[in-house]
């Protein structure tokens, strides 16, 4: 195909930590344009089958898609997998065990929140979750929000929900090396979500791309809501770089949280190979 493509290949429903179901999502990604479509819920791939129907019903080409959380050198790092088997065995399994701890985190996170003063978070949290099994620091956000203790979710992370803050509890997720044998084992094509998010520096950076292409891995996010538009271009060269082909997606979660609408970023910059390229067969 081509990098003038209107794919949005990362967005988040109700089975994590969107607003939305698959359903909505896919009706706002078709009015925005989009031509091909994936949904890509943390730890998940419950919504997939959903998905799939939601996007043929609208007329738009659909990928199926998750975002593994992953621990790497002790920071979490996000995988997107793409065009994989959602009935895979070894996957809904890994994915089922990367999920396994939230709960028992997020009574934690609320015990730490108990401390400064706010009381019954865990709770409060849980009216907001849509996946009884995927409880996330997005959920405490939307609660603090709610009960008015912060005017908007990015300020509940950057006082309560980050390093070092009272409602943050550090997770072991799953390792760079499951999730992408995990992805790349169903079939599918294991994605470096939003590099710079990180903070990585230099070395960790290029420990980060060196382990995932040694583990298979074969895509970069380079234009995502996450990215400056400056970083399109550092992680355009990345992908070259490390031979890697690029992915785009806005990340969207909700309309009134998120700040990148659905199919609305700027194409891929040329001279890259986007993923869809390398998918062409698990297109449906
Ligand atoms: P968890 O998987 O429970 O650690 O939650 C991670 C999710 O929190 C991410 O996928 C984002 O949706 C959200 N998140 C992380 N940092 C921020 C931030 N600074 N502002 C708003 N949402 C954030
Ligand atoms: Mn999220
Ligand atoms: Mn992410
Ligand atoms: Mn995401």
């Amino acid at each position: 195909m081509t990098t003038i493509l209107n794919a949005d290949l990362h967005c988040h429903s109700v089975v994590s930590d969107g607003t939305l179901t698959p359903e909505a999502l896919a009706e706002r990604a078709k009015a925005n344009g989009v031509e091909l479509w994936a949904l890509t819920d943390h730890d998940e791939v419950g919504g997939q089958h959903r998905a799939a129907a939601a996007a043929k019903a609208q007329g738009m080409k659909y990928l199926t898609g998750t975002e593994i959380s992953v621990t790497f050198i002790g920071h979490t790092v996000h995988i997107v997998g793409l065009g994989f088997d959602p009935d895979n065995a070894e996957l809904v399994q890994g994915l089922r065990q990367t999920r396994g701890g939230r709960t028992e985190r997020a009574m934690e996170m609320s015990e730490g929140l108990a401390k400064v003063g706010i009381k019954g978070a865990f709770e409060g949290a849980l009216k907001f979750v849509g996946n009884p099994e995927l409880i996330s620091r997005t959920h405490f956000a939307r609660f603090l929000v709610e009960s008015g203790v912060c005017k908007e979710t990015n300020e509940v992370f950057r006082k309560f929900l980050t390093e070092g803050k009272p409602g943050f509890v550090p997770h072991k997720w799953a390792t760079l090396k499951d999730a992408v044998t995990w992805i790349t084992g169903a079939g599918g094509l294991a994605v470096i979500a939003h590099p710079a998010r990180y903070k990585f520096s230099p070395n960790e950076e290029f420990a980060l791309f060196t382990e995932f292409k040694n583990h298979g891995g074969q895509g970069v996010e380079v234009v995502t809501g996450s990215h400056s538009v400056p970083e399109y271009q550092v992680y355009a060269e990345t992908a070259r770089e490390f031979g890697l082909a690029a992915s785009r997606g806005s990340d969207f979660h909700s309309p009134e949280e998120s700040h990148t609408e659905l199919g609305t970023l700027p194409f891929l910059p040329g001279q890259l190979t986007p993923v869809w390229d390398l998918l062409a067969s698990r297109i449906q």
